[in-house]
């Protein structure tokens, strides 16, 4: 029985994978599927910008951003690759720790 469960739960992990990649590539597709800023188009390093800051911890993340875009509206949202993504966060003292609060102890200037 044990098994069961485990193989059960091994199956839908795989299941969300899959569904958050397949949600992931519509999300960009529809965003343009490639950096707005330097026009890097690689979609292992392209991410999803909220272009105006929200800070919140009800910001959208992972598979609900992902649909939100594809079922709703791109409006307020653009593709970044990682590093134009990192420098307009750090730039703009934009980053947010895991609780979706400002971080400012994180150094913005080298
Ligand atoms: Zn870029």
């Amino acid at each position: 029985m044990r098994r069961y469960y485990q193989k059960t739960q091994s199956q839908q992990l795989a299941n969300l994978k899959r569904s958050i990649i397949l949600w992931r590539a519509k999300a960009l597709e529809k965003l343009g599927n490639r950096c707005v800023k330097c026009g890097f188009d690689n979609q292992l390093a392209l991410e999803i910008d909220h272009i105006e800051p929200c800070g919140t911890s009800n910001r959208l993340r992972g598979i609900s951003l992902y649909k939100f875009i594809v079922l709703v509206s791109v409006n307020g949202f653009q593709i970044l690759c990682a590093n134009c993504h990192t420098i307009k966060t750090r730039s703009n003292n934009e980053f947010t720790g895991p609780n979706g609060h400002k971080n400012n102890s994180v150094k913005t200037t080298l």
